[in-house]
Formats: C-alpha cells, sequence, structure tokens
C-alpha cells in the first residue's frame, strides 16, 4: 500500500472531473483495509472509499484520503434448490462479475450487463436496470466497521433496499465500508425476458422463443451500448436524477395537461414518471452551457463535453431540477453522490 499526495481524481472518476485528492490510497486485500482502520487513519480523518467512480460528482478538491477498492477473488459455492451463491471481492468490476456467472450460466443476473462500477458498491443504490435489481438476486454482503474494524455479515433485509437505494445511502452512511457481496443465482437459469425493450432486442437478433442468458445478456448490452453515452468517449455517471414517485391525484392533473406522458405504476396510489421525459419537456436535452451539459439523446444524463468542473455540472443539475418544479410541481432527486 503507497500512499500518495496531491493525486488528480481525473482517471478514477467516469464524469471525468479534474479534482485532487489530498492524499490517496490503493488496496487490494481486507487485511490492508483492517490496517488502515487499525491504525485509526479511516477515523481521525475525512475520507471516501472509491470503487469504479461511475456514480459520483466531484465539485472540489478533496481534502482528505481516497480509498481505491480493488479487493479480488470471486468463489462459487452450491446451495439448496438448484442455486448457487456467487460471492465476489468489493472491488472486482462488476460487469466483470457479469461475464463470469454468464459463462458459468449462473441465471438471474444477466440483465444488469454493462453496468459500470464495483461489486462493492452495487448495494449502496441497489443497482437495477430492465427489470431486475440488486435485491432480486441479493444473499448477504460483509462489510468493516469503520469504528471498530470489525466485520459484519448483513441480510436483504438489513440492507432495506429500495429503489435506487439503501441502509449504506441513509443511516449507516459512511459507517461501513463494504468488502465482499454474495448473489444467490439459479443454476439451470430460465431468463426473464418480459421486459419490452429485451424481447424486441432478441427478437432484432433473431434469437428463438427461448434464450439462454447468454443471449439475454448479448441484447441487454447492445441496447445499451446504442442508448447510453460510454464515460470513455464522453464523462457522465449514467442517469444522474432518479425517476421520481408521485401520487395518483398529483399523476392524473398532469396527465390532464400532458395525455401522452409516460409512466409506469408503482401501486394502487404511485406511480413513477421518466425524469428524462420532464426534463425533456423543459427544453433541456442537448443543451450545454460550457462544457456541462445534457446528453443529446438521453435526457437523464448530464455530461462532461471535456474540461467541466463539477460546480457547472451541479448549477446545471439545479437549474434543471427548478424549471422541473416550477413546470410540473415535482421535486427531482439527485441519484449521483455528490461529494
Ligand atoms: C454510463 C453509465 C450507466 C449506468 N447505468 C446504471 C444502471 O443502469 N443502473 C444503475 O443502478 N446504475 C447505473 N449507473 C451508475 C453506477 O454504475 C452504479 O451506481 C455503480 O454501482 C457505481 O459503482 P462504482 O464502483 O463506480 O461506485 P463509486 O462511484 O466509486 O461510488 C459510489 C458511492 O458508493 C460508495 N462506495 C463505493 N464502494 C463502496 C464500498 N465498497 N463500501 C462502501 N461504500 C462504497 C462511494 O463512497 C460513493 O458514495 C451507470 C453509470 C454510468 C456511468
Amino acid at each position: 500500500m503507497e500512499l500518495k499526495k496531491n493525486i488528480s481524481l481525473k482517471p478514477y472518476n467516469t464524469f471525468g472531473i479534474d479534482v485532487n485528492a489530498e492524499r490517496f490510497i490503493e488496496i487490494s486485500g481486507i487485511d490492508e483495509l483492517k490496517s488502515l482502520i487499525s491504525n485509526g487513519l479511516l477515523q481521525q480523518t475525512k475520507f471516501i472509499i472509491l470503487g469504479g467512480g461511475s456514480n459520483v460528482l466531484f465539485t472540489r478538491d478533496f481534502e482528505g484520503l481516497v480509498v481505491k477498492n480493488n479487493i479480488a477473488g470471486i468463489n462459487v459455492d452450491k446451495a439448496d434448490h438448484g442455486m448457487v451463491r456467487v460471492t465476489a471481492g468489493a472491488g472486482i468490476v462488476w460487469s466483470e462479475l457479469v461475464d463470469f456467472c454468464i459463462e458459468n450460466n449462473y441465471g438471474g443476473i444477466e440483465n444488469l450487463s454493462l453496468i459500470p462500477g464495483s461489486v462493492g458498491a452495487a448495494p449502496i443504490q441497489n443497482i437495477g436496470a430492465y427489470g431486475v435489481e440488486l435485491k432480486d438476486i441479493f444473499h448477504t454482503l460483509t462489510a468493516l466497521e469503520v469504528a471498530t474494524g470489525e466485520a459484519r455479515v448483513f441480510t436483504k433485509e438489513e440492507c432495506r433496499f429500495a429503489y435506487r437505494d439503501s441502509v449504506f445511502k441513509r443511516e449507516l452512511k459512511g459507517k461501513y465500508i463494504i468488502v465482499s457481496v454474495s448473489l444467490a443465482l439459479q443454476e439451470n437459469p430460465v431468463p426473464d425476458t418480459n421486459y419490452g425493450a429485451i424481447k424486441d432486442e432478441l427478437r432484432n437478433m433473431g434469437v428463438d422463443e427461448t434464450p439462454g442468458i447468454q443471449s439475454v445478456g448479448e441484447a441487454v448490452i447492445s441496447i445499451r451500448r446504442r442508448k447510453l453515452p460510454d464515460p470513455e468517449e464522453i464523462g457522465n455517471a449514467g442517469s444522474f436524477f432518479k425517476n421520481p414517485v408521485v401520487s395518483m391525484e398529483h399523476f392524473k392533473e398532469i396527465q390532464g395537461k400532458y395525455p401522452d406522458m409516460p409512466f409506469y405504476e408503482v401501486d394502487a396510489e404511485h406511480i413513477k414518471i421518466p425524469a428524462g421525459w420532464m426534463i425533456e419537456q423543459c427544453g433541456w436535452k442537448g443543451k450545454s452551457f460550457g462544457d456541462a451539459g445534457v446528453h443529446e439523446s438521453q435526457a437523464l444524463v448530464l455530461v462532461n463535453h471535456g474540461k467541466a468542473t463539477g460546480q457547472e455540472i451541479i448549477k446545471l443539475a439545479m437549474n434543471i431540477m427548478t424549471s422541473v418544479s416550477e413546470t410540473f410541481a415535482v421535486e427531482l432527486e439527485m441519484e449521483v453522490n455528490v461529494i
């Protein structure tokens, strides 16, 4: 472990924001993390744990310690009822874990193909895509308590997963560092192809009625490549805002004015409205202010065209939130972690 000073974080965040970390360290094992805790470093210093940096927006230099988590390792254990338990180190790249599972025909994870970032960050916001969320395949996770260095196993219930949310974004924020995540996957999987876009993509690919998880993974990857900007080409952190959930009454009011508005029913009393649609209606799609912009085909994604600062991105985000609030009386919530 080498403690570095004044390191640019540009290569460590997918927005490509050029800020410095006062101190920076990479850890590759649990023992290294334990020693940072037993030395008192994490308790005495402001710190942040970073995986792939694909869900953060740095708004200023980080005056503290950035811990880049590279904890590796994948283990597979047989479980009952045709299930396998796959446990991965928090520093493994999420999409590499998905590829590993698909290659071994462990199913349930394939709809989450190509989501950037690390395994350890996946539970933080209960990552989700194409009708599947992490919680659907989650078994347990192990995390070290920052205050004591003690390992604790969290069950699904204890993680309190919700839409892009968990206990680690709320009550336990900054209190635990996730070191491994265990998934419960099917050994002879029957993929879920009910999600409309996947069905269409499989049909375009010429895949028959009973596709394997490999085909579903490929379909998801090709949809994502078409729809989402690649951070290698243009800085971004995926969806910048969550899709807001409104009451049925409020929904009906908006629908009265915008009959073509897309929506998803959450339950009998709540409706989810795509934030990207609202942002587009407010005229923001494709707009740029200096190097900070709204993606030209995905209004939910804010982008860095080159040298945008985090402050410029956040200013744009605030202006969008105000305009959506004034137009629809809906308050958008940021999905990205602003630091
Ligand atoms: C192009 C693009 C597409 C995306 N698509 C999706 C999508 O479809 N669905 C989706 O849900 N998300 C999506 N995202 C968001 C992002 O990929 C996920 O949130 C991902 O889980 C972030 O992982 P990370 O390792 O990059 O986290 P980071 O950005 O490094 O960290 C995110 C937060 O988690 C904390 N954290 C990280 N690791 C740990 C740990 N081990 N223990 C405790 N805290 C930790 C950090 O401190 C930070 O607060 C997308 C992002 C991009 C750029």
